[in-house]
C-alpha cells in the first residue's frame, strides 16, 4: 500500500513499506501498522495526533469517493404543476448536487431526476394531526402539564415576527403532535410512512424526530419504563434514567426504521437531519443507524455562527462519526429572507469548510435560496464542482 501522507505524518522514511488498519477520528489517527523494515517487521499501535486531516490514507480517500453524496432539501420550490416539478429538478442538477430531498416526490419529480442520474429522497416525520391524537393517544407523546400551557402561550404568537425581534429560533415546546417513539402502534405507523415512501422514492430522509419539550416524553408507557429502569438501576438519579431512556429511544427506532427500510428496498438510501435539539446529549446523533446523517455546522438564523466555530462544529462532529452506524455531512442551513441571507463569499468559505470535513460530500437547505439568489447559486455551483477529494489526494502527496 502507498504510504500516502503517513510518511510524512509517521516520519517514516519513504523506502518503508507500510500495511494498516485504521481509522481517522477527526484530529486523532487510530493506527496499527506493521512496518516492514529491511526484513524486519516492527507493530506500532496506538493513536497519533494530527495537525488537521480529516481524510488521511488511500483507503479512507477511496472509502469516501465511492460514497459521495451532495444533497439538496427544499420546501418551498413552487410545484403547482409538472413544468414546476421538472423545474425543481432542473436547477438542483444544474448547480450540481446529486441527490434531492423533498416531501412527497411524484413520479414527475422521479422520473426527471432519474433522467439526469439523481436520486430522490422523500421526507419523513413523525408528526401526526390532532385528529389522529384525539384517536390514538396512547400512539402520541405527552408533555408535563405546564409544557402543555407553555406550547398553549406561544401558539397565540405572531412567531416569524416573534423570532426576528426575540431571536428565538424555535419554539420552547414544539407545538405539533408527535408520536411516541416506545408506542408500537407509532412505530407501525413510522413503518408504514417508510413503506409508502419507498414506493416511490430511492429512500427517505428523517426530520423532526425529536421530543417535543426536547428531552422527554412523560405518557404512561414511558413513565413505566423510567420506574422500571429506576428499580432495575437503583441509586441512579432520575434525571440520569429520564436522558438515557430518552437517548435509547431515538437511538432504537433509528435501528428500527433503517432495517425496515434496507428491508423494504435493499439499496434505499437512508439520512436525516438532526432537529428537534436533543438537551440531555446535544451529541447523541452518532448513535443513528443511518447511511448518512446530515448535522448542522452553520445555521439557518442570527446570529449568523462565525467561521471559526462553523469549522469548529464540523470538526467535532466529524471526532464524533462512527462510521458504523452513520456517517457524518455536513449540513449547512440558509434561508431566503433578506434578513436571514449570508454573503456569497462567506457562503464559499462554508462549502470549502462542509465538503472538507464531509470528504466531498455535505446537504444544503434550501434550493428556493439559492434559486432566488443567483450569486449565491453560483458560489455554490462552483464549490460542489471542485473535486474535494482529488485536493485532498494532493494535499497528501
Ligand atoms: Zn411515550
Amino acid at each position: 500500500m502507498s504510504l500516502m501522507g503517513w510518511q510524512a505524518l509517521l516520519a517514516f522514511p519513504s523506502m518503508v513499506e507500510v500495511s494498516m488498519d485504521s481509522f481517522v477520528h477527526g484530529h486523532v489517527l487510530l493506527i496499527d501498522v506493521n512496518v516492514d523494515l529491511a526484513g524486519t517487521s516492527v507493530r506500532v499501535a496506538g493513536p497519533a495526533t494530527l495537525c488537521y486531516a480529516p481524510l488521511v490514507c488511500k483507503s479512507e480517500v477511496e472509502r469516501a469517493r465511492s460514497i459521495i453524496v451532495k444533497a439538496v432539501w427544499d420546501w418551498h420550490m413552487p410545484r403547482e404543476n409538472a413544468k414546476d416539478e421538472r423545474r425543481l429538478v432542473e436547477i438542483a442538477h444544474d448547480t450540481g448536487f446529486d441527490t434531492l430531498i423533498i416531501h412527497n416526490p411524484t413520479p414527475v419529480v422521479m422520473e426527471n431526476a432519474h433522467r439526469l442520474g439523481m436520486q430522490v429522497c422523500a421526507i419523513v416525520i413523525p408528526n401526526v394531526t390532532t385528529e389522529y391524537t384525539r384517536n390514538y393517544p396512547d400512539a402520541v407523546q405527552r408533555m408535563l402539564p405546564a409544557e402543555n400551557a407553555i406550547a398553549e402561550a406561544v401558539s397565540g404568537l405572531d412567531w416569524e415576527a416573534y423570532t426576528a425581534h426575540a431571536h428565538r429560533w424555535f419554539y420552547p415546546v414544539q407545538l405539533s403532535h408527535l408520536l411516541c417513539f416506545e408506542s408500537s402502534q407509532a412505530q407501525d405507523e413510522l413503518r408504514a410512512r417508510v413503506s409508502a415512501a419507498l414506493a416511490v422514492t430511492d429512500g427517505v430522509a428523517f426530520d423532526g424526530f425529536g421530543f417535543r419539550n426536547h428531552y422527554a416524553c412523560y405518557c404512561p408507557r414511558c413513565q413505566t419504563l423510567r420506574e422500571e429502569m429506576a428499580v432495575q438501576q437503583a441509586g441512579r438519579s432520575s434525571d440520569h434514567i429520564l436522558a438515557e431512556m430518552s437517548e435509547d429511544s431515538l437511538v432504537n427506532l433509528s435501528h428500527l426504521l433503517y432495517e425496515h427500510a434496507k428491508g423494504v428496498k435493499t439499496n434505499a438510501l437512508i439520512t436525516n437531519h438532526i432537529w428537534p435539539p436533543f438537551r440531555p446529549n446535544p451529541d447523541y446523533a452518532s448513535r443513528l443507524r443511518l447511511d448518512y446523517c446530515s448535522q448542522t455546522i452553520s445555521w439557518f438564523y442570527r446570529p449568523h455562527w462565525s467561521l471559526e466555530r462553523v469549522r469548529f462544529e464540523a470538526e467535532q462532529m466529524k471526532h464524533l462519526e462512527n462510521p458504523a452506524r452513520n456517517r457524518f455531512v455536513p449540513f449547512i442551513g440558509l434561508f431566503d429572507q433578506p434578513h436571514l441571507l449570508r454573503t456569497p463569499p462567506r457562503i464559499a468559505a462554508e462549502m470549502t469548510i462542509a465538503l472538507e470535513y464531509g470528504a466531498g460530500s455535505l446537504v444544503f437547505c434550501s434550493l428556493f435560496t439559492l434559486w432566488h439568489n443567483p450569486e449565491i447559486r453560483q458560489v455554490v455551483q462552483n464549490a460542489l464542482a471542485t473535486d474535494t477529494i482529488e485536493c485532498i489526494e494532493k494535499g497528501l502527496t
